[in-house]
């Protein structure tokens, strides 16, 4: 029987020998009636979400990621074992795997166990986009795998914990200019800019013309600042992103 790989690769990723574990985006309810949230830290960007609105439009893919997400649930340490065992097939060797191209660090535990599984696979390299702002600056920061980077990625309600003079972190932008005057540099040339190239990696916004329309002229971490100053009210406003 053909052999059943966790991990998969679109033309794209293949074109950089790049690896993708995915989970479903954000909210929903698996086939068996259990109800989930992949991105706690969600925020302004749920409402924009490419995954949620683009990539779902093919049949089979929500199904997939799902599945993904249903061998978590249920036996962490069973996937975290198969996921192992897959990654020292000699394919992997001196790849990228981009861990989540939806979906987020949904736990502590979920975060441990790919913490353990990168550590024990120096031939390939890991990387993240998360939204796990806390998250991370207490599990990973402090003790790295050498193996391993992460981009924050603002739109979640925790942009205010990004230091976004020193953390590597993303935005969304709906063109070009706005990009380059934020001081934000694309990484549309190559998914791996994310964590080798500027620390402030600008994304253009996907080409979903309803999407296009709700996020206006605004990147998703202005739309963040926007939305939480509107909760804090005035005289208490806070805006991280300007000097
Ligand atoms: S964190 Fe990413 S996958 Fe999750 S809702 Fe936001 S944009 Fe979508």
């Amino acid at each position: 029987m053909p052999r059943e790989w966790l991990l998969r690769q679109n033309s794209e990723l293949r074109r950089e020998d790049i690896y993708n574990w995915s989970l479903p985006a954000w909210a929903g309810r698996l086939p068996d009636g259990r109800t989930y949230n992949t991105c706690p830290s969600a925020s302004s960007c749920a409402k924009l979400c490419y995954a949620r609105s683009g990539t779902y439009r093919f049949s089979g893919v929500l199904a997939a990621h799902e599945r993904n997400l249903t061998m978590i649930l249920d036996d962490l340490r069973g996937w975290e074992w198969r996921m192992e065992s897959e990654l020292n097939h000699p394919r992997y060797r001196g790849c990228h795997v981009r861990i989540h191209d939806s979906g987020d660090f949904l736990s502590r535990e979920y975060l441990d166990a790919w913490l353990r599984i990168i550590r024990v696979v120096p031939a390939a390299t890991f990387y993240a986009y998360t939204k796990e702002v806390a998250l991370f600056k207490e599990l990973v920061e402090p003790d790295p795998p050498v193996n391993f980077h992460w981009c924050y990625s603002l739109g979640g309600k925790q942009d205010h914990l990004v230091d976004r003079e020193h953390d590597r972190h993303a935005d969304v932008f709906t063109d070009e200019e706005a990009m380059k005057a934020a001081g934000y540099t694309s990484q549309e040339e190559s998914d791996l800019l994310a964590i080798y190239g500027p620390p402030k990696v600008g994304i253009p916004a996907n080409n979903i013309r309803h999407l296009r329309k709700r996020q206006g002229l605004a990147s998703f971490g202005e739309l963040q600042e926007q939305r939480d100053n509107r909760r804090r009210g005035p005289g208490k406003q806070y805006h991280p992103g300007r000097p």
